[in-house]
């Protein structure tokens, strides 16, 4: 919303990530530019999540560095897969969009007139207006979504990650959205969002990067996201199941 913009590089170095030892993302060397647009895709259990989580630094890598140039974690915005909030919470349109200004004011540091007037502009953006004391619970998953990105609006950071931000959501909801997240991308912030709708993502990202616990490819989406990557991020997916039968593949 401001004209400041210092978008971070985020710089991957031989990151191992995971849960109690368990890695969940193995070895990932790669970088994310400034002011880039990325999505994030792969099968279920790939490791996508857990990318976001270890960026934010929710979780510490077991191995490697995740570097966030010129931009405390802090001040990272970032949405989590939709099933992690608790919607039953009461708590209205505009306090939720409110908890952006978190970052810049506090957590009681009193909201300015001024501060009001951009939570008003982000609910108004993303199709909410006369919504705002409405509480969460009597929303559709598509208008808690758009609260959730008038949050991020409200937050203005440089840094966005969203975690599968189409899910489980109604198709106009998801068109608005995917405008706002272009918008975001043409005011050079960098964007990195694990997407479910592959077509989605070659079609409007111009990055992707395929996990598949490990990097399958990474780098312009249409190279990206092809039928023969696809294939063969399935094909290890298919390795992760315990009941599978015993499966071996080359070292890549
Ligand atoms: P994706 O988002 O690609 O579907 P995740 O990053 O959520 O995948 O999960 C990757 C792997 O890590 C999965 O095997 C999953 O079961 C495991 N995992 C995810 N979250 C946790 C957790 N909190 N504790 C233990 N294991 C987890
Ligand atoms: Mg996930």
């Amino acid at each position: 919303m401001t004209a400041r913009l210092f978008a971070p590089r985020i710089a991957l170095s031989d990151v191992t990530l995971g849960y109690e030892g368990h890695p969940a993302v193995h070895h990932l060397s790669g970088e994310i530019a400034a002011g880039s647009m990325t999505a994030v895709v792969g099968p279920n259990g790939s490791g996508k999540s857990t990318l976001l989580k270890g960026i934010v630094g929710l979780i510490k890598p077991i191995h490697g560095r995740i570097e966030i140039e010129g931009l405390g974690r802090s001040a990272i915005s970032y949405l989590p897969q939709q099933a992690n909030i608790d919607r039953t919470f009461p708590i209205s349109v505009e306090e939720t969009a409110s908890l952006g200004l978190w970052s810049a004011c506090g957590t009681f540091g009193g909201v300015s007139r001024e501060q009001r007037a951009v939570v008003a502009r982000a609910i108004s953006a993303v199709g909410l207006e006369g919504f705002e004391e409405r509480t969460l619970d009597t929303l559709s998953g598509g208008q808690v979504q758009r609260v959730l990105f008038a949050r991020v609006l409200v937050q203005d950071s440089p840094l966005i990650l969203l975690d599968e931000p189409f899910n489980a959501i109604d198709a106009n909801t998801a068109a608005d959205l995917m405008n706002l997240i272009e918008r975001w991308h043409q005011e050079q912030r960098t964007i990195v969002a694990v997407m479910h709708d592959l077509e989605l993502a070659r079609e409007r990202f111009p990055n992707a990067l395929l996990l598949a616990r490990e990097k399958i490819a990474w780098g312009q989406a249409r190279d990206v996201i092809t039928p023969a990557n696809l294939l063969k991020a399935r094909a290890m997916s298919e390795c992760w199941d315990d009941a599978a039968p015993w499966c071996e593949r080359e070292a890549v």
